[in-house]
């Protein structure tokens, strides 16, 4: 039986152009597919955003969408050196909690994506 994959020739091709990205939690390397990209939000947050297009601006992380990975990389304190100081690793950890329920083709439930960031109250000016 013929499998397609949804991988173009060009794609294949690219890959090896593409160096791999290193997962901040266990360091082990993936394929940019395979790794949540990360970004900080900047502006004098310290917050950490999972970039799903992999095409935001700045500095980025890579993480493998994993819980393990994700311990890992704040046990050692990894977002912080990799993202120049963004530690608060909140939307990443929702982000893969999503993912782990997300076995099927099911997205996630409405209620969870409406639900916002609430950022804390009383910013330092
Ligand atoms: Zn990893």
């Amino acid at each position: 039986m013929n499998v397609r994959k949804m991988l173009t020739v060009a794609e294949v091709l690219h890959t090896e152009d593409h160096p791999q990205r290193t997962c901040i939690g266990c360091r082990k390397k993936g394929a940019r597919s395979e790794l949540l990209r990360l970004v900080a939000e900047g502006s004098g947050s310290t917050a950490v955003l999972v970039d799903e297009r992999r095409r935001m601006a700045g500095r980025g992380a890579w993480l493998h969408p994993s819980e393990a990975c994700l311990a890992l990389a704040v046990k050692r304190r990894a977002f912080g050196r990799a993202l120049n100081g963004a530690t608060g690793s909140a939307a990443v950890e929702r982000r893969i909690m999503a993912g782990k329920q997300d076995a099927g083709p099911l997205r996630m439930p409405p209620v969870a994506a409406a639900k916002t960031v609430q950022p804390e109250s009383g910013s330092e000016n």
